[in-house]
């Protein structure tokens, strides 16, 4: 965790930078300040990331209505409990006749209680359910975030404009665009969207940012049409790249190295431009 010295020196770094500078430039000032090696990478995308969440809605963070594992309120305590255990998440939606009908929320901590009575296994879940937090698909997710809070609820059911499920979203996932994926005890380990490599290469996951590879590795990346590498490759390309394509984009080359018929993963990319912080980020623990 940060201490408050960190914190303390963060926040003065954040006021220099601002300082005289209206909203339209506080990016720019962010992506130079990065490059400058005067934020620190992370700093910077976290900083980017907050950014980018004025306008960013629930529908785009969401776990989609499809991925959601769920169970009917007709079902018992020992069904509930296989499916959270086979799920590995510890708060499930409840439907009543299909998952457009979400009627609450059965949490583990809940089912513990009565899965030490052996006499309740056959009840139905609906008896302990909480009830559901609903939120529009077009919600701000700050706005989202601030209700997380207040309401001490941390997961939210996402309806589409005509009262259907479209996703559910908790805080992890709200958290995760600041501060990028959070591992849980059940993920699989995840790499890094942007790993630099020595001698001005990196390996670059097909959705890092256009803007958070700026500001780590000092390139100049952008496109009016798409946010990320793999979505910029697919868009010079026309379709989307597959392993050993290779692209040049003025100084740099970038090499398709994983991608399977819906995305690029994998992307190396060589001649960056040395780094004006280098000899500060080599000391860290890289
Ligand atoms: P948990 O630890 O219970 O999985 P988190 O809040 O840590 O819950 O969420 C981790 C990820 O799992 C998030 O992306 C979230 O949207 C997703 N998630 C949480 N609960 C469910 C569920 N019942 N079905 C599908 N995805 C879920």
């Amino acid at each position: 965790m940060a201490s408050d010295s960190d914190r303390g020196n963060l926040w003065s770094k954040i006021t220099k930078f601002f300082s005289g500078k209206n909203a339209d430039h506080v990016e720019q000032a962010i992506i130079e300040a990065s490059q400058d090696g005067e934020l620190e990478a992370d700093e910077g995308s976290m900083l980017l990331s907050i950014l980018r969440m004025d306008d960013l809605q629930v529908q785009e963070i969401m776990t989609p209505r499809t991925d959601i594992t769920a169970v009917e309120e007709t079902c018992t305590v020992a069904e509930a409990i296989e499916a959270i255990v086979e799920s590995g998440h510890s708060r499930i939606p409840i439907y009543r006749e299909n998952r457009d009908n979400i009627v609450g929320v059965l949490y583990a901590k809940d089912l513990l209680e009565e899965a030490i009575a052996p006499d309740n296994h056959q009840k139905p879940v609906s008896g302990i359910m909480r009830p559901a937090f609903f939120v529009p698909e077009t919600k701000n997710v700050l706005e989202l975030l601030n209700e997380f809070k207040s309401k001490k609820n941390h997961m939210a059911v996402i309806l589409d404009e005509y009262g259907g499920t479209s996703g559910l979203v908790t805080i992890e996932d709200v958290l995760e665009e600041i501060v990028g994926d959070i591992e849980d005890e059940h993920d699989a380990p995840k790499e890094a969207d942007i790993v630099a490599l020595e001698g001005g290469q990196a390996f670059l996951s097909g959705r890092a940012y256009l803007e958070d590879i700026n500001a780590e590795l000092g390139t100049s990346l952008a496109s009016e049409e798409v946010e990320t590498i793999g979505g910029l490759l697919s868009h010079i390309a026309g379709c989307l790249p597959g392993p050993g394509d290779e692209f040049v984009l003025g100084e740099l080359h970038f090499k398709v190295k994983e991608a399977d018929n819906k995305h690029v993963h994998k992307v190396l990319v060589s001649n960056l431009p040395p780094r004006k912080s280098e000899n500060h980020a080599d000391a860290g623990s890289e």
